[in-house]
């Protein structure tokens, strides 16, 4: 099959033709900009290419309830000018084709657990710590959506007694984003996490939060793993500073075999940046199947 696939972000949006095999056969990238001077360039992509169906993940919130009158739409993002836009319909109605439709960190998962290393696992976080926080759940096989579709970015979480930054968080202030996301690293520090790679101090504070994050993720949903994305995850020392971290903060309370040895459990993505894009060719496989993305 010939598969069209949208990974729709902030700052750009990746197109890609390519099949459920996972195979990318073309692919261009196009500036973000507002919804009328980007959503053409989309368009024309993929107006002459064939394509069977389209698979999109896309940055939120998004209404993902196919029962809801705003199904398919970007809802409150503060990105100007796409709050309220009915993404999938406009793309729908311009290419006519079948559109499969999850949020970004979903798109990221599905990749993961369809084509990736995680490849056969039913139970999978995945989250990304880059321009801002997101976590996607895989539960059963499915990707958990229930009323809206979790945030994990933004759970609370308690600051560190001798860190002294407020959060930036337009919402919450402190929440995990805000404390932990690339631009709570240079609002912090005043300068980019790039410039601090040989700062220990930087990283442990991160890891502490991450940490902290991933103890609430193991508790409440109960994974058999984490994967961990986004450009933040680039700095390597942060792994073994979370799995630390981890296991101080579980104090020993879960049994399971996975937690045995954590750099098997909490691990990095394992598709050199293009699990989002391949989640959304399986996307779009499962919308021209006319069946829901299970595993
Ligand atoms: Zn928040």
């Amino acid at each position: 099959m010939r598969y069209g696939a949208l990974e729709a972000g902030g700052t750009k949006m990746v197109c890609v033709i390519g099949d459920e095999k996972g195979t990318i056969l073309e692919k261009t990238l196009i500036p973000t900009r507002t919804p009328d001077e980007t959503l053409p360039d989309i368009i024309s992509f993929f107006k002459e290419k064939d394509i069977e169906a389209l698979g999109i993940a896309c940055f939120g919130p998004v209404d993902l309830d196919p029962s809801s009158e705003t199904y398919g739409y970007i809802t409150t993002t503060p990105k100007q000018g796409w709050e309220n836009c009915d993404i999938i319909g406009i793309l729908k109605k311009s290419l006519n084709v079948p559109v499969g439709f999850d949020t970004d960190v979903n798109g990221s998962l599905l990749g993961e657990v369809i084509f990736g290393q995680s490849k056969g696992l039913e139970d999978v976080v995945y989250i990304t710590i880059g321009t801002g926080i997101g976590g996607g759940v895989l539960s059963g096989g499915k990707p958990v959506h229930g009323m809206l579709h979790p945030e994990l970015g933004h759970m609370l979480i308690r600051p560190r007694t001798d860190d002294p930054y407020e959060g930036k968080c337009p919402y919450h202030r402190n929440c995990l984003e805000g404390m932990a996301s690339g631009p709570a690293i240079t609002d912090r520090y005043g300068i980019r996490g790039e410039e601090l790679d040989d700062r220990q101090e930087v990283w442990d504070l991160e890891a502490y939060y991450l940490g902290q994050a991933i103890v609430n993720i193991i508790l409440t949903l109960s994974p058999r793993r984490i994967i961990l994305g986004g450009g933040v995850m680039e700095h390597p020392q942060l792994f073994d500073l979370i799995h630390n971290y981890v296991q101080e903060m579980l104090g020993g309370y879960i049994k399971a075999k996975e937690l045995e040895d954590l750099t098997r459990y909490i691990v990095p993505a394992s598709l050199k940046g293009e699990q989002g894009i391949k989640g959304c060719l399986y996307l779009a496989d499962m919308a021209y199947r006319k069946e829901v993305p299970v595993r």
